[in-house]
């Protein structure tokens, strides 16, 4: 098939392809017909084609007891023709997937009108579609468990006494540990024994992230196959010792048409070397697989994968100057101990908020290099300089330290203790705030970043320059230190610059606000913890006025109108006091299920930005210590107000923000659905444990809370504040908004807390709205109706 006609083929700009099936882009034509022909596209595709026909002839039944076994349902199920197989859910016992031998044996199944094992009714019923969907492997850090979750890193962060203490700390979160070094020089040492076997004396070099200092977990393996040395490559069918034995006769019997033979490297072209590259790696490596030569990339590369350490490497011939330019950013980063932890901060930030990455197939983002050598140009632009300019550095370059790598002259010194250390002595809080004011209104597309001068040239100069004609100028232009006709950010197009801009300039002005210059002593996050939330939304724009609104920890709660019925809400809409009526609603429905539902205990927040629901009646909500102590319990077991309620209920609230201080004592969300089941189960088939839903909810907080402890614990799991606004810009509007701010949280528990309550919420304090609230709302509302016709 070709490729255009193949659906799992998608077309990008610029001629690059994506594959839907395998989650990936390629750059161009041969790039994806090599991938399409590959093992891994042509076993994904028979994986799902035999998922597919799986699916096609299986039903899926409930209804049996328990107790039932695979084969009882087989047998059962025999009678309508073969059957292939019986999977049982994991608790066993709830359903089944049954497959058939073949459609024919399904629709027999299927037409049966009633099934009834042992006599027990079974519901069967043909099994649902789903889109196949791979899920790549996790990448070798997460495989490792090394990526660091941001709920982690805020942790520890907070934890910290003030913004440079938080950089630094930064570093040493995501730099390599030592063992993380050692097996990366160990791969390059294997591969340096396989490689040496073939092109004798050729070195591999490593370069990139994994030696210039800024390491991160998990980065690829960049290394530069220096064949400078090599003029033959060597027709030999050894392979290392362990690996030998095993595969002689294989390779033997391959020897007839063996990549293995004498090619001259002087007359070979790149694409043939890699490809012989690419033959070494697959045949004679231990534990490398996945091996793809991009042999039509701007730098052609053999992309592979290794097992053991699951590290990604990429294995380029002619990437001399890379090599260099590793060198130099190595040097920068021990000139001055502010520059490792700028760059890690500004490269985790500009990976939260989307605009830096490793695009692969030519994507629009900043790759980590170019980002990298914008912020070391800032450090160059300081007054005074925190690094010199490469120009400067050219200068200071001893005799040995002289190169010119494909005409373009290398020299720096290679010594950084040598070199004079900056006068400049800002903090690194200080410096992070002006990377971002300086940024914000950069004029990026009208200047060339450029790191040899140490100054951004106009255009017209950059292009004038020797050798430099060939300078690609878009949207944003950093020229290489070295090889200056190369705009290393040549693919960030307008879009990306402006939205780079944009995200300096939030980020600029949150840099003014106490929350980033000072450790917050109330528990809030503050420092770089506000600046790393992911997405580009503004940070400073969250204001002190609305002090809850941070972390993007907010649950919107419909209008308690929903419930009306049209004719009701459509008299009433628009009033203020109805505006205050739902709010109020809201109020007493969230504290009845925190309190009595979920069993936390819920104070007025001490916080005095803080009110209570009832302004013109206070009561204060801790006066209920003990769960479900004041609600009356009528027939049915549902939970009714209590006076005090009702009296707050009797007023509505004049306010329009109410703040609580709440504890967690149990994992409430733990296994909750699981606990729901259970007690349904016990009650019996087919009925609640209780009529009412919500006090069922209750319930299920109770046997959870048992389950875990018995009693309650000396010290709550976690607490948090709750603030509760009202959106309503409008009159109309009566939408309320829940405003999280973790307070404790010693067990990193809030999230999931917040996850569960993010669906949890809403459910119920609409159904108790709907229960408790509905006639009040009603009346209240024909008497506001009243009024407003008189
Ligand atoms: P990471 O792998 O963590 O994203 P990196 O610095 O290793 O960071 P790569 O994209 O893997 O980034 O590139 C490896 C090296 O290749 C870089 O460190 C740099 O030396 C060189 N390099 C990358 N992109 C360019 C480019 N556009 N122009 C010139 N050299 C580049
Ligand atoms: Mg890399």
């Amino acid at each position: 098939m070709e490729p255009d006609e193949d659906l799992d083929v998608e077309s990008l700009p610029r001629g690059g392809y994506r594959c839907r099936l395998c989650l990936l882009q390629v750059a161009n034509r041969p790039s994806l017909e090599d991938h399409l022909r590959g093992k891994k596209h042509r076993k994904l595709a028979e994986v799902r084609a035999r998922r597919k026909s799986q699916e096609e002839k299986s039903v899926f039944v409930s209804g049996f007891r328990r107790d039932t076994s695979e084969l009882e349902l087989s047998e059962y199920f025999q009678s309508f023709g073969p059957v292939c197989s019986v999977v049982m859910d994991k608790e066993k016992g709830v359903y089944a997937i049954v497959e058939l031998q073949d459609e024919t044996v399904l629709q027999m199944v299927l037409a049966q009108p009633q099934h009834c094992m042992d006599g027990q009714k079974l519901r069967v019923k043909p099994r649902q579609k789903k889109e196949f969907k791979y899920i790549p492997p996790k990448k070798q850090g997460a495989a490792r468990g090394q990526e660091l979750s941001l709920d982690k890193l805020s942790q520890a962060l907070c934890l910290c006494s003030d913004v440079d203490e938080q950089m630094k700390q930064v570093v040493t979160l995501f730099q390599f540990s030592e063992n993380e070094r050692k097996l990366r020089e160990l791969l390059v040492t294997l591969l340096q024994e396989v490689f040496s076997e073939f092109f004798p004396g050729c070195e591999v070099l490593p370069f990139g992230s994994s030696v210039n200092s800024f390491d991160v977990h998990g980065c690829d393996l960049d290394l530069f196959l220096d064949l400078e040395h090599t003029q033959t490559f060597q027709a030999s069918t050894r392979k290392p010792q362990e690996e030998e034995d095993k595969d002689r006769a294989a390779l033997d019997s391959r020897s007839e048409d063996s990549i293995l033979s004498d090619v001259d490297l002087e007359s070979a072209t790149v694409p043939e070397i890699l490809e012989l590259v690419a033959a070494v790696l697959c045949q004679c490596v231990p534990g490398v697989y996945g091996v793809q030569a991009l042999t039509a990339a701007r730098l052609p590369v053999v992309k592979f994968q290794h097992k053991e350490s699951t590290l990604q490497g990429d294995i380029s011939i002619n990437n001399r100057l890379a090599f260099c330019n590793t060198r130099l950013l190595q040097v920068y980063a021990e000139m001055d101990e502010r520059v490792r932890p700028l760059v890690y901060t500004l490269r985790y930030w500009a990976k939260q908020k989307e605009l830096a990455g490793n695009p692969f197939g030519g994507g629009p983002l900043l790759n980590n290099y170019a980002l990298t050598l914008l912020v070391l140009f800032f450090l160059q632009t300081r007054n005074p300089p925190i690094l010199p300019a490469v120009s400067q550095l050219k200068k200071l370059a001893g005799d040995g330290e002289k190169s010119v790598v494909d005409g373009w002259d290398c020299s720096f010194p290679r010594d950084p203790a040598k070199l004079e250390p900056s006068s400049n002595m800002e903090s690194l809080c200080s410096v992070l705030a002006d990377f971002f004011r300086v940024f914000a209104d950069y004029n990026f597309a009208g200047a060339v970043i450029s790191l040899r001068e140490g100054q951004a040239l106009s255009p017209k100069d950059a292009l004038a320059a020797e050798n430099c004609g060939g300078l690609k100028l878009g949207a944003l232009n950093v020229q290489d230190p070295f090889e200056l006709g190369h705009n290393v950010a040549g693919n960030v197009n307008e879009k990306t610059a402006l939205r780079f801009q944009s995200c300096c300039r939030d980020a600029a002005k949150y840099c003014r606000s106490l929350q980033y210059q000072r450790k917050s002593c109330k528990g809030k996050a503050w420092g770089l913890v506000r600046l790393f939330q992911r997405g580009d939304g503004p940070e400073a724009s969250r204001t002190d006025e609305d002090p809850a609104a941070e972390d993007g920890l907010v649950i919107s709660l419909p209008s308690p109108l929903q419930i009306l019925t049209e004719e009701q809400s459509r008299d009433l809409c628009g009033t203020e006091s109805l505006q205050q009526l739902c709010f109020q609603k809201v109020c007493i429905a969230l504290h009845f299920v925190l309190q009595d539902v979920l069993k936390c205990i819920v104070s007025q927040d001490e916080d005095r930005e803080s009110m209570v629901v009832d302004a013109e009646e206070p009561v204060p909500l801790d006066e209920e210590p003990c769960v479900g102590a004041k609600r009356r319990m009528v027939e049915g077991g549902a939970l009714v107000p209590d006076s005090k309620r009702q009296r707050r209920d009797a007023v509505a609230s004049k306010e329009e923000k109410v703040s609580w201080h709440c504890a967690v004592w149990h994992r409430v969300w733990l296994g909750r659905r699981k606990m729901r089941r259970e007690l349904q189960r016990r009650a019996g088939a087919g009925t609640c444990q209780s009529a009412d839903s919500l006090q069922a909810e209750a319930e299920v907080t109770e046997a959870l809370a048992q389950r875990e402890s018995g009693s309650r614990p000396a010290q709550p799991l976690l607490t948090f504040r709750v603030c509760i606004l009202r959106t309503g810009a409008t009159a109309q509007d009566c939408r309320t908004n829940l405003h999280f701010t973790p307070l404790q949280d010693p067990v990193a528990l809030f999230q999931d807390f917040f996850h569960f309550v993010q669906i949890f919420l809403p459910k119920t304090v609409a159904r108790y709205i709907q229960k408790h609230e509905l006639d009040s709302l009603v009346g209240a509302t024909e008497r506001l109706g009243q009024e407003m016709d008189f």
